[in-house]
């Protein structure tokens, strides 16, 4: 551990409802994958840091304005985001799908979708998705902060479907969430912890050196199981 390191406690952003890489489980706290992980690696590095639940876009916006020193977040390693932000070693592998409520039997392909409501989350790899596509099925999107209000629109009916991340939903999904999966998974970016471009370089090969470290000793491997095995 450094000196600069040593001294600082880290504030690092995150979102607000995205199981199983964090969420609030029933006395308020987060956990999830993402925090375990955070967690972990800091005890093996040795650096403090506080989390901060901003919701996923305020995260990012956060760090692209140095009020905060990282994001963890289920956040992709994009080549967009790579212009602003170092991100670590990627840590989990992503992709999009689309989910309708279970209760619909309309919706089963993106030709479906045309003259109808879908939602994402702003600022997010599946919000991208959804744009890049919506000309061409004739769709209109629906914008909203966190996972959680973008599902309830989905089961409400204002929205026909939803395009997330397929772990998340796939969890969701698993857990009852009202929600099922209709299509293939689209290619996604991995998930990394990010840094601002030019800043906490200490950090980022911390993170780096402490999950290399996990990955080695078999405690990743038991992150990954408590929520993905067990916990759905
Ligand atoms: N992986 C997606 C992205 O980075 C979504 C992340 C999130 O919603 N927390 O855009």
């Amino acid at each position: 551990t450094n000196v600069k390191a040593a001294e600082k406690t880290y504030q690092i952003a995150t979102d607000i409802t995205f199981a199983p890489f964090e969420f609030q489980d029933t006395s308020g706290e987060f956990v999830g994958i993402d925090m375990d992980l955070v967690a972990a690696i800091a005890k093996d590095q040795g650096f403090k840091y506080e989390i901060k639940p901003l919701g996923f876009n305020a995260a990012v916006q956060a760090l692209e304005s140095k009020q905060v020193d990282a994001v963890i977040a289920g956040m992709s390693i994009t080549d967009e985001r790579k212009i602003k932000f170092n991100f670590s070693d990627p840590y989990f592998d992503s992709g999009i799908i689309m989910a309708v409520s279970e209760s619909n039997d309309d919706v089963s392909s993106y030709n479906d979708l045309k003259g109808k409501k879908v939602a994402v989350k702003t600022g997010t790899e599946g919000a991208s998705f959804a744009e890049s596509i919506k000309d061409k099925y004739g769709f209109s999107i629906v914008t909203f902060d966190d996972s959680a209000n973008m599902y309830e629109d989905v089961k409400t009916g204002n929205s026909v479907a939803v395009f997330d991340d397929y772990p998340v939903l796939a969890y969701g999904i698993k857990q009852g969430n009202g929600l099922k999966s209709v299509t293939d998974k689209e290619a996604g970016a991995s998930y990394g912890f990010a840094v601002s471009k030019g800043e906490n370089a200490e950090l980022l090969e911390m993170f780096n050196t402490g999950l290399a470290n996990l990955k080695a000793s078999g405690e990743y491997q038991k992150i990954m199981d408590k929520y993905l095995e067990t916990g759905s």
